[in-house]
Formats: structure tokens, sequence, C-alpha cells
């Protein structure tokens, strides 16, 4: 397979710059919304890129926020998931205020170290929202048939705050949950060496996503169970003011 393969957007649009993208679809899961975004001049991006989403404020102020892609490359609209943070900034405007039509700037994608192309096996590790750029690998490896070199654990306090919580659960994803046990009987705890032991392959890459707590805690799990640090691939979600 080669990158052409797989990728839907404009080849000839321009890499860098601010883009206008529409507001075509929301839907407000709990304490988060979805954003579907058209973009006319969209640029290809590989599963777990990111886009930086601008906005501006009548006065001129303005404010940038990182997010991750959740959709797959070959869907016609940009799909992102962003959790509502009660003092945050871009995420509760996001989530509180913005409507389909509304116009939003927009640019990426960005980032070419946290990528996975179909090429070789992955193992997943996140929490919280950062299941996002998980659930846009596993989103097309189902597109491109190749659902047999994913592994996956996503982490949540409840199986409710689980982003994607069906659509993981279907994909084959061990889900762990800290607050509550999980549909399998897992008991309530926080992610564990013993979770991800049988997801450990000897090749392909690990790709760890979440909290810097979560990130951290995560990496020295596989790090423990005999992963090379080399085979590791880590996205934190930290504070961004
Ligand atoms: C590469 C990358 C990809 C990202 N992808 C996603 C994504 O797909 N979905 C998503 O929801 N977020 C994502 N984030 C986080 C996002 O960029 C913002 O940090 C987040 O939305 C908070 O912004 P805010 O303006 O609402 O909050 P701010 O006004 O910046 O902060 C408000 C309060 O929340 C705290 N805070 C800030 N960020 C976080 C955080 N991430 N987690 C917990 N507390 C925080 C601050 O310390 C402060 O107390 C990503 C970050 C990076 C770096």
């Amino acid at each position: 397979m080669t990158d052409t393969d797989i990728r839907r957007g404009t080849r000839k649009a321009p890499s860098g710059g601010w883009r206008r993208a529409v507001v075509r679809e929301i839907s407000r899961p709990p304490n988060a919304v979805i954003l579907r975004l058209e973009v006319p001049d969209r640029v290809d991006h590989w599963p777990g890129q990111h886009y930086v989403i601008k906005l501006t404020a009548e006065d001129g102020y303005t404010a940038q926020r990182s997010y991750s892609v959740a959709s797959s490359p070959d869907d016609p609209l940009l799909e992102f998931w962003i959790e509502r943070l009660d003092d945050g900034e871009v995420s509760s405007f996001l989530a509180d205020v913005v409507e389909v039509g509304d116009e939003l700037e927009i640019r990426g994608p960005l980032g070419g170290w946290f990528v996975w192309t179909a090429g070789a096996p992955m193992l997943g590790v996140a929490g919280g929202s950062g299941v996002v750029p998980i659930v846009s690998m596993l989103r097309h490896g189902i597109h491109v048939g190749r659902t047999d070199l994913l592994s996956l654990a996503v982490s949540a306090r409840t199986r409710a705050e689980l982003p994607y919580a069906d659509e993981l659960a279907a994909g084959g994803a061990r889900i762990v949950l800290t607050r509550e046990d999980a549909p399998d009987g897992r008991v309530a705890a926080r992610i564990a060496a013993t979770d991800l032991a049988p997801l450990v392959g000897e090749d392909g890459t690990c790709f760890v996503c979440g909290s810097t707590g979560f990130t951290g805690a995560a990496t020295e799990l596989l790090a423990g169970l005999g992963v090379d640090v080399r085979r590791i691939r880590i996205e934190s979600f930290g504070p961004s003011g």
C-alpha cells in the first residue's frame, strides 16, 4: 500500500497555513462535543495527526488549541472529539457556542511522528481524550481491512466517560475502567501490566496517548514488560494555555 492509496484529501493543497472549515455536524456526548467539519481545501491526514483550532474574538484576541483527528482519512468530513472542561477557554466555547454552519479557523494536519499508516502492527494504549487518535487508527484499520494489525487498550473512569466506547469495544479494545467494573468483569482499577501483557507483540509501534500522568504510567508498564522504548511513541494532552 502506498501513501497515495489511502489519502483522499486535496493533494495539491498547501501543507501549512490557516484555512476555514465549516461545521457540518455536531453531537454532544456527556461532557464533550463531537464536531464534524468540511474543509474545502483539506490536506490529507494520517491517523494520529492533529489540527490546531483558532478562535478569534471581536476585539482581535485569539486562543488556539490542538485537537487530534478522530476520523479516518477516507471520511469526507474531519471529525474532532473535544472534552468540555468547565473552566476551559476553548473547549467550553466549542462545546457550548459553536453551531452547525459556523466557520472555524484550523491549521493542519500536524505531527509526523505519532502516526500509523497500516503498514505494521501497532499497540494503542490511551486514556480519556487520548483515545481520539487511536479511534482514527481503528477506523483506518477497518477501512483498509487490516484490523489484524491493531491491539488496543483504552482507559477512562467510567464507560460513560470513555469516548467512542461502543466503537472501541466492537473493535476488540481492552476496556480499562478505574471507577467501575468493566463489562467483561475486570475489577475497577488503574491500567496494569496484566492489561497490557496479552497485547504486547514482538514488533510494531506502541502509541501511548492521554494525560501526562497516564502516558508516564503506561510507558513504565510497557518498559516493564520488556518493550524497547524506541518502539514507544507518546502524545501527551497536557494543559496548553
Ligand atoms: C497534540 C494534542 C492533541 C490534543 N487532542 C485533543 C483531543 O482530541 N480532544 C481533547 O479534548 N483535547 C485534546 N487536546 C487538549 C487540548 O489541546 C486542550 O488542552 C484542551 O481542550 C483544554 O483547552 P481549554 O482552552 O478548554 O482549557 P484551558 O483554558 O487551556 O485550561 C482550563 C483548565 O483546564 C486545565 N487543562 C487544560 N488542558 C487540559 C487537558 N488536556 N486535560 C485536563 N485539564 C486540562 C488547565 O490547567 C486549566 O486548569 C490535545 C492536546 C494536544 C497537545
